[in-house]
């Protein structure tokens, strides 16, 4: 019979990492799994600014009813350090005069980054919405979607549907050609751009899937390299997801089914710093 399974787009990107690592996190309960391959304090820098800054920005421009929404139509036309200084003014420092003593050096400078290089991207962005230009105030709300929305749609596999829900970081829209770009913010080195690449695709095509438009992907770094963002291409996103989605799911149905159990291939970069080492083969093998 056929049967229906439910993974996170967290989950299914842990999987493309290793599928190991996909049952410890479902099977057994192993908590930490996910953390296997990511490097230092990425995540939470990554999750602080997206909570913190890119959020609430979000959420004021698309917003009109937020008292900085106005502040931030005014910004758009004026170029990155229009918008650069909105956020500056209005979300970080505010956030620094009630949180500062919580947090390290380390996360105030990289949302600090965060903030420029965001600015520098929505900034091009904006600039290729000739009817945000010339009207920002009516077109806000179909340039900026609001953050956190949870999107979901559903795989057929051979052997049964896999439902992959998430919410993305921020999506923009430019209603004048018909393209959006999906952020994504991490705090992981460049080196582990296959990381935070993996789950954009997946954001991209639950986008792609309730929009009919697939966005391009811009990667924003958090950490001391990254002061650029990596942008992958909209022609690009359809080539990977349509190349590496589909034996993804059908991978991370299997190790949820516990039916068509995927084979394991070791990366010996992943697998020196897994804390499953000396055990996963056996463990995998009681799994069959
Ligand atoms: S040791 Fe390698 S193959 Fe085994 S669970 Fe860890 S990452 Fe996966």
């Amino acid at each position: 019979m056929r049967r229906t399974c439910y993974i996170s787009v967290s989950n299914a990107a842990l999987c493309q990492r290793c599928p190991a690592l996909l049952a410890y996190t479902v099977h057994r309960g192993e908590k930490d799994a996910w953390k296997v391959g990511i490097n230092g304090s990425g995540y939470y820098y990554g999750t602080l600014f997206h909570r913190n800054i890119a959020q609430v920005f979000f959420e004021a421009a698309s917003n009109p009813a937020s008292p900085f929404h106005g502040k931030i139509a005014r910004s758009v036309s004026g170029g990155n350090s229009a918008v650069e200084s909105v956020i500056r003014g209005n979300i970080f420092i505010p956030f620094l005069e009630a949180h500062s003593e919580e947090c390290t050096s380390g996360q105030i400078m990289a949302m600090s980054r965060g903030i420029t290089v965001l600015s520098r991207a929505m900034s091009e962005f904006f600039a290729a919405i000739p009817s945000l230009m010339r009207s920002p105030e009516e077109n806000m709300r179909t340039v900026f979607i609001p953050p956190e929305q949870k999107l979901k749609a559903c795989y057929d596999c051979p052997e049964g549907r896999l439902i992959v829900a998430g919410k993305y970081d921020a999506l923009l829209f430019n209603p004048d050609r018909g393209e959006a770009r999906l952020f994504e913010f991490k705090g992981y080195t460049k080196s582990d751009v296959t990381v935070p690449l993996s789950q954009s695709l997946i954001y991209s095509w639950l986008v792609w899937k309730k929009t009919g438009v697939v966005p391009s992907v811009g990667i924003i770094y958090l950490d001391d390299e990254g002061r650029e963002p990596v942008i992958f291409s909209a022609e690009n996103v359809r080539e990977m997801t349509a190349s590496g989605l589909p034996g993804l799911f059908r991978a991370a149905y299997g190790v949820i089914s516990l039916k068509n159990l995927p084979e394991i291939m070791r990366d010996e970069n992943l697998c020196a710093k897994c804390p499953f080492s000396a055990r996963c083969a056996d463990d995998w093998r009681s799994l069959l």
